[in-house]
């Protein structure tokens, strides 16, 4: 879409169990939310505008990766098919770090000429006395894979929409370079 404001099609990605769902719920929250279930792609998608930095933006938010599943056909479209990505993994769960890098991995393979915002997301950072993973672990994995990194807390609601605001400003930086 060459629109300013987006819509902007946000993918999220990650283990499963890392608070996928959590974050598109909170997304969603909000009265003025649309969801639709009839997406091709059959998973759960929400369309809103937020203001970002002042100036509205439409997202979509596609909640539709099937952690389960190692048939790369099916996840490729889903790779395929976001202006940028949630790439989730839990603080408590060091196999879902490594699954995080992996998926990193992947998105460039399949959109290797591609600048595509990617957000690396540290999720669960209320659980303190469960941390697998440390912060500085995260910042230097997102260090490695040239994206950016936060640790949230859907359950807190702490940081969530930092991530969506953050992913919009990056969103906006690429359309201005471009
Ligand atoms: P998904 O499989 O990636 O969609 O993960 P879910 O959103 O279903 O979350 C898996 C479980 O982790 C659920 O029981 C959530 O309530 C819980 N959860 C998600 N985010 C957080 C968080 O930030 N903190 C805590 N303590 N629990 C969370």
């Amino acid at each position: 879409s060459a629109e300013p404001g987006g819509p902007y099609r946000v993918v999220l990605l990650g283990a499963s169990g890392v608070g996928k769902t959590a974050f598109a719920n909170i997304f969603a929250g909000a009265a003025d939310s649309m969801d639709s279930d009839d997406c091709e792609l059959c998973g759960e998608v929400c369309e809103k505008e937020i203001e970002v930095d002042g100036e509205p933006a439409t997202l979509t938010l596609l909640d539709i990766w099937d952690a389960e599943t190692d048939n790369k056909c099916a996840q490729e479209p889903c790779m395929q098919t976001g202006d940028a990505y949630l790439l989730l993994y839990s603080v408590t769960d060091r196999a879902s770090f490594l699954r995080a890098s992996e998926l990193r991995i992947s998105l460039r393979c399949v959109r290797p000429a591609q600048h595509t915002p990617i957000i690396l997301v540290g999720n669960k950072c209320d659980l303190v006395r469960r941390r697998e993973v440390s912060v500085s672990e995260g910042r230097a994995c997102a260090a490695v894979f040239d994206c950016k990194f936060i640790e949230t807390s859907a359950a807190m609601q702490h940081n969530v929409w930092e991530a969506f605001h953050g992913m919009v400003r990056q969103l906006r930086l690429r359309r201005e370079s471009k």
